[in-house]
C-alpha cells in the first residue's frame, strides 16, 4: 500500500483568519518562537492586510514574501531562501499561484507548509502536487508533500470571483469521468484501483452533486466545495498518483494548454467541458454533470471560451498523446473529426437552455 500523510489540521469555518494565530499555535507547537515565511501576492494585500498584520505582530520572527509568478524558478529561489535563512515554517495565503509556489518551496526546503486559501479554483489546495511554469509557457506537474495544515476562512473565500468558484466546481465534477477512466486503466493493466482512494474521490463528487444549496455565494456552499476539493487532494495523496481525480477530461485540458496556449480558460472549466465529452465517449449519460454545471450558472458553450470546432476537434485528437502512460477511454475508442464535430455541435446546442452567471 502507498505510504501517505494527512494534514494535521483542517479548519473550515467562518472567521478562521480572525483567529489564525490561535489556530497556527495549535498546529505547530511554539510557533511564535520559529522563523516563519508568509507567502502571498501583491494583489491580495489590500484584502488580507488585517490578518497579515496580526500574524506579523504575534509571530515576531516572521517575514513576508510576495510571489510574482507561479514558476519553478520562483519556487526554487524561495526554497533557497528558506534553506539559507533556516526558516522553519511556510504559510501560503492566496490562490493557486501563491499556494503552488509555497507548497513546492516548503517541500524542497523540507519544512511544514500551512495552506490558507483565499479562493477555491481547483483541488490543488490539498493535493500532493504543484503545477509550476517551466521554460517558455510550458507547465509541469511536480510531486511534493501535502500541507501540514489547511485553514479555510469561509468569509474570505466568499469574496473570491464567481468564475474561480465555478472553476472549483468544474474540477470536482470531473471526478465522474476520471474515476471511470481509472477503472478502465486498472482493468487494462490487470490491477485493482485503490478502493479507499476511490471512495474518497467519489465522496468528493457526490457531496457536491447531491447538495441542495445552489447559491455559489452562500456559506453553506463554500463549506461543501471546500470539503470536496480537500477530499480530492487527499484521494490523490492516498492513491500515490492523480488517477482518482484525473482522466481523459484532464488530458483534453492538457492538450488545450499545450497546443492552444492562446485559449484563456481556467483548469476547472476546461476539465468540466472535457468531462461532458468524456462521459459520452465512455457511453454514459451526462445528465448529472450537466445539471450540476447548469445549476451553478457555468457556461458550457465551448465557443464562448474561444474554442472553435477546429480547436476542439484537434485538441481531442491530440489529448491521449499528452500523457502516453495513461490508459483512458481515449485508448478504447476511435475518435474521428466527424464524431467530435457532432459532439461539439451538441454541446453548443445543449448550452442554449442554461442560464450563465457572470460577475
Ligand atoms: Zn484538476
Amino acid at each position: 500500500m502507498n505510504q501517505f500523510s494527512l494534514p494535521g489540521c483542517l479548519i473550515i469555518e467562518e472567521g478562521a483568519c480572525e483567529r489564525l494565530n490561535e489556530i497556527l499555535a495549535d498546529c505547530i507547537p511554539e510557533i511564535e518562537k520559529k522563523k516563519i515565511i508568509i507567502v502571498t501576492e501583491e494583489a491580495l494585500i489590500p484584502i488580507m492586510k488585517p490578518y497579515l498584520d496580526e500574524m506579523k505582530r504575534d509571530l515576531p520572527k516572521s517575514e513576508l514574501y510576495l510571489v510574482e509568478e507561479n514558476s519553478f524558478q520562483e519556487a526554487m529561489e524561495l526554497a533557497k531562501h528558506i534553506c539559507m535563512e533556516d526558516i522553519e515554517v511556510i504559510i501560503g495565503v492566496g490562490g493557486g499561484k501563491v499556494l503552488d509556489v509555497a507548497k513546492y518551496a516548503g517541500f524542497v526546503g523540507k519544512i511544514p507548509y500551512i495552506c490558507v486559501p483565499t479562493t477555491l479554483s481547483n483541488d490543488s489546495l490539498s493535493s500532493p502536487v504543484s503545477v509550476l511554469g517551466t521554460e517558455g509557457d510550458a507547465r509541469k506537474t511536480l510531486k511534493c508533500a501535502i500541507p501540514a495544515a489547511i485553514v479555510v476562512d469561509v468569509n474570505v473565500v466568499m469574496g473570491a470571483p464567481l468564475s474561480q468558484l465555478q472553476s472549483g466546481i468544474g474540477d470536482t465534477i470531473s471526478k465522474y469521468t476520471a474515476l471511470y477512466d481509472w477503472k478502465l486503466d486498472a482493468a487494462y493493466r490487470g490491477e485493482r484501483v485503490d478502493d479507499f482512494s476511490y471512495l474518497i474521490s467519489d465522496m468528493a463528487l457526490s457531496s457536491l452533486c447531491y447538495n441542495e444549496e445552489k447559491s455559489l455565494k452562500s456559506k453553506e456552499f463554500i463549506k461543501i466545495l471546500t470539503q470536496s476539493l480537500v477530499l480530492g487532494g487527499l484521494a490523490m495523496e492516498i492513491a500515490g498518483n492523480s488517477r482518482p481525480c484525473s482522466g481523459s477530461e484532464h488530458l483534453f485540458c492538457h492538450s488545450l494548454e499545450e497546443n492552444y496556449k492562446e485559449i484563456k480558460i481556467s483548469h476547472g472549466m476546461a476539465v468540466a467541458l472535457g468531462s461532458l465529452v468524456s462521459c459520452r465517449l465512455q457511453g454514459r449519460d451526462d445528465h448529472l454533470l450537466r445539471s450540476v454545471l447548469v445549476a451553478y450558472g457555468i457556461d458550457l458553450d465551448p465557443m464562448n471560451w474561444g474554442i472553435t470546432k477546429e480547436i476542439f476537434t484537434d485538441a481531442w485528437l491530440k489529448a491521449a498523446d499528452t500523457r502516453k502512460d495513461r490508459h483512458t477511454v481515449l485508448n478504447e475508442v476511435t475518435l474521428t473529426k466527424e464524431q467530435l464535430g457532432g459532439i461539439y455541435e451538441q454541446l453548443r446546442a445543449g448550452s442554449e437552455c442554461s442560464g450563465v452567471f457572470k460577475e
